[in-house]
């Protein structure tokens, strides 16, 4: 309604997506190779861009090759119908992305639901018939929660069961790992430990799509039969040129991770002195848990008042009872801006303690 808020909702976490270098990589790039890629990638789509950046991708993630998918969402459909058949044993995390569990239901394979972060739980659910294939597929670090998949015992336990490892890092890649590599990085895991690696471009990259990465042979065979990347336009070659600018600030990025590691620190320690729950999470996604659908919009709305964009997080996107402020940090924001979040939630707890406002109350 044309008011400035300021925001505590995307997920820019290394504040890219504004970035001058992206602007004029996509500038540039647009000139040269127009807007629309005219097609999908095995019929003339795929330009240099494209597979710069599938080169690229692949470089930092450590992995033999790397395929390109429109966005993440289609990334997991398109991986989990290519390699699972009905009949095929899909294992996920009770908490996982809508994608990875849309996917294992639209493949047709049998999907097993696990209590979150709970790798022996896992491993129970993983047992295998001659004939069949089991996928174990988790978040790396958890979209709604923030916490951090135990990516060792996965690992583990997946080799031990004669499982592939599919890891989504959406929102680890270029704020967690050495150079920003990841999650699954930063566990010490590598491509033979985690062999399908999903990474999207619209979090920490500021860009827009997705990629796979594995051993060559896995991405040649996702070419031919990841009907999700196969039958979609390709994305606009310009967006893959901005996403390569944007993969060489992420990997050069240690002041960026580092202005974000304080921003994390601030917000933590001022909720902590507040009494406020923040749910465990080290990460730029830090949850304010409220309970109530309503609390969640109450708090919501009354930081919209002081000039804070924080939406509440509901049911179905969260467990009944355990709705949530999703508060989002960004290496973009400043102490001052952290410093502003936390006044607001001040005078709102000062308001809820008071109990003048029913509404706002906290259990
Ligand atoms: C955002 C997200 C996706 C979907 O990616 P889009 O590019 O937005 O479609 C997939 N998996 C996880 C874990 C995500 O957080």
């Amino acid at each position: 309604d044309g008011r400035r808020l300021l925001g505590f909702a995307g997920n820019d976490y290394l504040g890219l997506a504004a970035h001058p270098a992206l602007r004029e990589a996509l500038l540039d790039a647009a000139r040269r190779w127009g807007v629309g890629a005219t097609a999908a990638h095995l019929l003339g789509g795929h330009r240099a861009p494209h597979a710069e950046l599938e080169a690229a991708l692949a470089d930092w993630t450590g992995r033999e090759a790397a395929l390109l998918f429109a966005t993440g969402y289609m990334a997991n459909i398109g991986v989990l119908d290519a390699l699972l058949s009905r009949g095929d044993i899909c294992v996920q995390d009770r908490l996982n992305h809508a994608s990875l569990l849309d996917g294992a239901r639209l493949c047709g394979a049998v999907l097993r639901r696990y209590p979150h972060a709970d790798a022996d739980a896992a491993a129970r659910r993983l047992t295998l018939r001659p004939g069949t294939a089991a996928l174990l597929a988790s978040d790396g670090v958890f979209s709604m929660d923030g916490d951090v998949a135990p990516l060792r015992a996965l690992a583990a336990q997946a080799r031990a069961a004669q499982a592939t490892l599919l890891i989504d890092d959406a929102h680890g890649l270029g704020v967690s790992g050495p150079r920003g590599a990841g999650s699954v990085a930063a566990a010490g895991l590598d491509a033979g430990d985690v062999p399908v690696l999903i990474g999207t471009l619209g979090k920490a990259l500021g860009t827009q799509g997705a990629f796979v990465a594995g051993p060559r042979a896995l991405i040649e065979a996702l070419a031919q039969f990841a009907r999700a990347h196969v039958y979609s336009t390709a994305p606009p070659p310009a967006v893959a040129a901005a996403t390569l600018a944007a993969l060489h600030l992420a990997r050069q990025g240690e002041d960026l991770r580092a202005r974000l590691a304080a921003r994390i620190a601030q917000l933590r320690a001022g909720a902590a002195a507040l009494g406020l729950r923040l749910l465990p999470s080290q990460t730029p996604i830090q949850p304010l848990l409220l309970g109530a659908a309503r609390t969640a919009l109450a708090w919501s709305h009354a930081l919209e008042q002081a000039g804070l964009y924080v939406p509440a997080i509901r049911p179905p996107t969260v467990p009944v009872g355990q709705a949530r402020l999703r508060i989002v940090l960004s290496a973009a924001h400043g102490a001052e801006h952290v410093a502003r979040l936390l006044d607001a939630l001040a005078a709102l707890r000062a308001r809820a303690d008071a109990a003048a406002d029913p509404a706002i109350a906290t259990p």
